[in-house]
């Protein structure tokens, strides 16, 4: 009957799909993003949590070489309960955003940073490195598969991207697993500051981040769980950060536990700290930059030490997540540092700094060559 030449709207979502599986995912439709609609999602009101989106990329790694990778449904992981990442904590991670500009492109941050990082991480980790024209077809691949997670414009919220590599196979004895996988997932995240950035306050902690040639400069989950204890303590009594000093002195700035330190002297110089075992931060390395060639201003990365921490004018932590957060005050146990800029706002040089690099990453100011990857 006339029925039988009808097809249910649902019928026509599923055809949709596959046709879009075709084009996307296969990269018929270069350079273009298959969107039906946008997640129904509160995107200002998201927080910095997980929410597994629809697709993901996964390579394995067995007898020596990498796979060809696929994209998944699949958000779990099977693995044997004796994977060298459980076991040992043989991991290593990137992390970066991807989001809408204001001409309505999907774009990522200076993913070549993040792929290059990659592999130095795991080179210290004796995993083997993801080779990085990959690792970029991948983050691409992940953004076009959820295109309708990316955030629209304006909403101040992102599309976070974790890529990812871990021992998957056996180790008992302490060595490098032989199979690894690589992963990258997406998770759209809310906008860092809600309502303002307000200035933070941090203790310096009395516990130590990284050693002298250690592995405080690689991204690796390991120095993380370390971390975990440090946090928690600071929260409870009350800081939002922990400020760590050199191990071996005590007496250098190094980091937060996710975070660069970005100072701003009295006459407008931008300092940051230069150690071997401080995390090199792409948002950091970007803000130098903009310090430089965008505000003019004079830059400089040396030793700082925490003697001198008093006489900056601002302070500020850089990281993909918040790109600057101020801090308005230091405390070392009886000793206060609290910054001219104050308690209520971002200092005026971090605030044009913020303001500009926020402005190149969403299409706003020219960026430099290279540092924004159009995704569609
Ligand atoms: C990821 C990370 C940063 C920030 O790096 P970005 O590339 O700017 O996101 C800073 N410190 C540590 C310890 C980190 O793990």
């Amino acid at each position: 009957m006339q029925n039988s030449y009808y097809i249910s709207i649902l019928e026509l979502y599923q055809y949709i799909k596959v046709i879009k599986y075709y084009l996307v995912d296969f990269n018929i439709m270069k350079g273009s993003c298959f969107i039906m609609s946008k997640q129904n999602i509160d995107w200002s009101n998201l927080g910095f949590g997980y929410i597994p989106t629809g697709e993901r990329y996964v390579s394995n790694y067995k007898d020596g070489k990498w796979d060809d990778g696929a994209m998944t449904t699949d958000s779990t992981i099977t693995m044997s309960e004796c994977a060298g990442v459980l076991q040992y904590a043989q991991t290593v991670f990137e992390g970066l955003k991807a989001y809408t500009t204001v001409d309505g492109k999907i774009v990522v941050f200076r993913p070549d940073l993040n792929a290059q990082r990659l592999e130095e991480s795991a080179k210290r980790l004796e995993i083997p490195a993801f080779p990085q024209e990959r690792f970029l077809d991948a983050v691409e691949k992940v953004v076009k598969a959820n295109a309708d997670y990316v955030p629209p414009y304006g909403t101040g919220a992102t599309l976070y991207l974790r890529p990812f590599i871990f021992g998957s196979s056996s180790v008992i004895g302490v060595k490098p697993a032989e199979e690894y996988q690589f992963r990258v997932f997406a998770t759209p995240v809310g906008p860092y500051f809600k309502g303002g950035a307000k200035p933070i306050t941090i203790k310096v902690s009395d516990f130590d981040r990284a050693a002298p040639h250690g592995t405080g400069h690689i991204k690796a989950g390991l120095n993380y769980a370390m971390s975990l204890h440090a946090i928690v303590t600071a929260h409870a009594e009350g800081y939002d950060e922990n400020m760590y000093l050199d191990a071996a002195t005590r007496t250098k700035v190094e980091e937060t536990g996710g975070a660069n330190f970005l100072f701003v002297t009295k006459d407008g110089k931008v300092v940051t700290p230069k150690s071997n075992s401080i995390l090199p931060s792409i948002t950091r390395r970007s803000l130098m930059y903009v310090a430089e060639h965008y505000l003019g201003l004079e830059v400089e990365q040396r030793e700082v030490y925490f003697d001198e921490v008093k006489d900056f004018a601002e302070c500020g932590l850089c990281g993909t997540a918040a790109v600057i957060s101020p801090v308005g005050k230091i405390v070392d146990y009886g000793k206060e540092i609290c910054f001219p800029s104050g308690m209520e706002e971002m200092g005026p040089v971090t605030k044009k700094l913020y303001e500009t690099l926020t402005g190149i990453q969403m299409g706003r100011i020219e960026a430099p060559e290279g540092w924004i990857r159009e995704i569609c």
